[in-house]
């Protein structure tokens, strides 16, 4: 792209004031303002169509970003994240904001939450840092508002840049924590597997949120920080933070248990988020996960594809397949045992089921109900006989919250009490009161836990057009997807945290259907993706440079497609 100078940008603004708004896309191009250089990409098309999306780029000799600080790729995506938030800031200080009609003004950027996440919003490498962002160009009624505009780039823009992209502006003291933070929980969670454990919980974390939708740590005075059991206790050296001590959750089964309103369901949610970085001051910095851990749920009314949940389910009324079962409206045990056998076709390590938001009649039947209704005329069995044998044939672990039945003692390799948001390690006695009442149930459902049977999507079944148009894939907040005329529900994926990962979410889909050849399983599509998003960075998935892509995982991109109405699968022989 050839670069014209920033009064080149000057002179078309005069020029096209107060025209049509049209005449804005005469600003498309690459502006060279000295210390940076300011790339227009798109151009809306009216006050009120979604903003246009600008660059910057500054070079790195004017930027001055040490090397350690994007060192290595911990380093470099916390750095990115940091630069992320400062410009969001500095927004706020420098730019005036909304004026005139629709987006008129508006400097905005993809806004980061308590996650550090791969993001396509910031760039660094030796040569730059680049920053993507929306600005909407300013109109009064549907006229050019010029001036506006100059006082955008002129002014505004270039004190944004200055204080957000220059490291000698920045706090160089919250900067590096950011990035030691990031570093520390990157190292922690590669020591897991040689721990022999699933999770890491830090002595002195802050596991409860402000509240159900401000997902920012509870600041009370009555917060109980996180204390390890001494039975539990391990201890990690850390390349920054150097010494520390927490809880670790072993391989096997692990129960949760304890009274209600005792702190259960937080202790499991923070587990299930331990699979990202969390920013300093979050409280769960150093509650790190196994990257392979699926929070699994029921979640009735769901489309099911061909999936075999046969080691659940079987003998169905009416001899309904559960083999290659296939459901447009799924019950709360058929869902929950889909999205389990999904989860575990993809590759998942570790499972986390919480009491709460599962199906009853999925996690346990009693001795009473076992005389009542005989095996022959109970399709379900029960997760209480099956975890231990996922353990056994495919070491896939479980962490369980389970207030409400002590049956599952019998198959428990440890027992965690919380009380009063403290946890206990109850494992002996839960063994002791199980050797002393035996349980009088009797384990269902075979030997074996049964197959993990692999799928083929087929490319034609996902089709992102609507009507003869164009790919039309769009997203509302964090759990929609509209993917051409269907729209695909995603909030029973309680991992996801972040709107601009189901946005990328949506466009790799899209992305993914070029390797659905009718021989590539679900697994190895979207495992080729996510190796091309390594590869060559969320920028794969777009033809234009996007700034409000965040990182996922294939366990994500896979249930995603799970969820779409229209989708067709042939299951692999096996
Ligand atoms: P359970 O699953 O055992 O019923 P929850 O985990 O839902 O309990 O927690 C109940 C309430 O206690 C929630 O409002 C939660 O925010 C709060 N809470 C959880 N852990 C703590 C803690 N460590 N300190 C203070 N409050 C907490
Ligand atoms: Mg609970």
């Amino acid at each position: 792209m050839r670069h014209l100078k920033s009064s080149d940008l000057k002179k078309t603004l005069t020029r096209i004031n107060r025209k049509g708004y049209k005449a804005y896309k005469d600003l498309k191009g690459a502006y060279d303002f000295g210390d940076y250089l300011l790339y227009i990409d798109h151009v809306q098309g009216d006050p009120f169509a979604s903003p246009s999306r600008l660059r910057v780029r500054v070079n790195q000799d004017v930027a001055g970003f040490p090397l350690d600080t994007y060192s290595n790729r911990s380093r470099e995506i916390a750095l990115r994240d940091y630069l992320s938030r400062v410009f969001y800031r500095n927004i706020g200080r420098f730019s005036e904001g909304s004026r005139g009609s629709g987006k008129s003004g508006l400097i905005s950027i993809d806004r980061p939450g308590q996650e550090i996440l791969q993001r396509s919003s910031v760039l660094i490498n030796k040569e730059f840092v680049e920053v993507r962002f929306f600005l909407g160009l300013p109109a009064r009624g549907r006229s050019i508002a010029g001036d506006q505009a100059e006082e955008m780039f002129f002014k505004e823009l270039p004190a944004i840049v200055r204080h957000s992209l220059i490291f000698r502006k920045l706090d160089s003291a919250s900067l590096y924590e950011h990035i030691h933070t990031a570093e520390d929980a990157d190292y922690l969670r590669e020591l897991l597997t040689d721990l022999g454990i699933v999770s890491f919980v830090a002595d002195g974390s802050i596991l409860p949120r402000a509240s159900g939708t401000d997902k920012r740590p509870l600041k009370d005075k009555k917060v109980v920080p996180f204390v390890c059991p001494e039975t539990l206790r391990i201890e990690v050296q850390l390349p920054n933070r150097g010494k520390v001590s927490g809880m670790g959750i072993h391989r096997g089964i692990t129960l949760i248990v304890g009274g209600g309103y005792h702190g259960k369901s937080t202790l499991l949610d923070a587990i299930m988020l331990g699979i990202y970085n969390h920013v300093p001051g979050d409280g769960r910095e150093l509650v790190v996960t196994d990257p392979k851990t699926v929070k699994i749920r029921a979640e009735d009314g769901r489309r099911i594809e061909k999936v075999n949940i046969s080691s659940f389910i079987s003998n169905l009324p009416f001899g309904q397949d559960t083999v290659a079962f296939c459901t447009d409206n799924a019950s709360g045990s058929t869902s929950q045992a889909a999205n389990i056998m999904e989860a575990l076709e993809i590759g998942a390590k570790v499972l986390l089921i919480d009491e709460d938001t599962s199906a009853t009649n999925f996690m346990i039947r009693d001795h009473r109900m076992q005389e009542l209704v005989s095996k022959d005329r109970e399709p379900i069995t029960p997760f209480i006989d099956k975890a231990r044998q996922l353990y056994k044939e495919y070491g896939v672990s479980t962490v369980l919250v389970i207030g409400g039945s002590g049956d599952y003692f019998d198959i428990a390799d440890h027992v965690i009490c919380m009380t009063e948001y403290r946890p206990y390690d109850f494992t002996e006695r839960a063994r002791e009161i199980a050797h002393k009442y035996r349980a009088e149930r009797r384990p269902e459902g075979g030997t074996a836990f049964g197959s993990i049977t692999e799928r083929i999507p087929l490319a034609e079944s996902l089709d992102p057009r609507r009507g003869q148009r164009d790919v039309k894939i769009s997203t509302k907040g964090l759990h929609t997807i509209v993917f051409g005329t269907e729209s695909v529900e995603l909030a029973a994926l309680e991992q996801l945290v972040d709107p601009s990962q189901t946005r990328a979410i949506g466009d790799a889909m899209s992305y993914a259907r070029r390797y659905m050849d009718g021989k590539r399983t679900l697994r190895e599509v979207v495992e080729t993706v996510m190796r091309d998003i390594e590869e060559r960075e969320l920028d794969v998935l777009s033809p234009s440079p996007k700034g409000d892509y965040a990182y996922f995982r294939a366990f994500e991109l896979a249930a995603a497609i799970n969820r779409l109405r229209t989708l067709r699968m042939l299951q692999k022989r096996q």
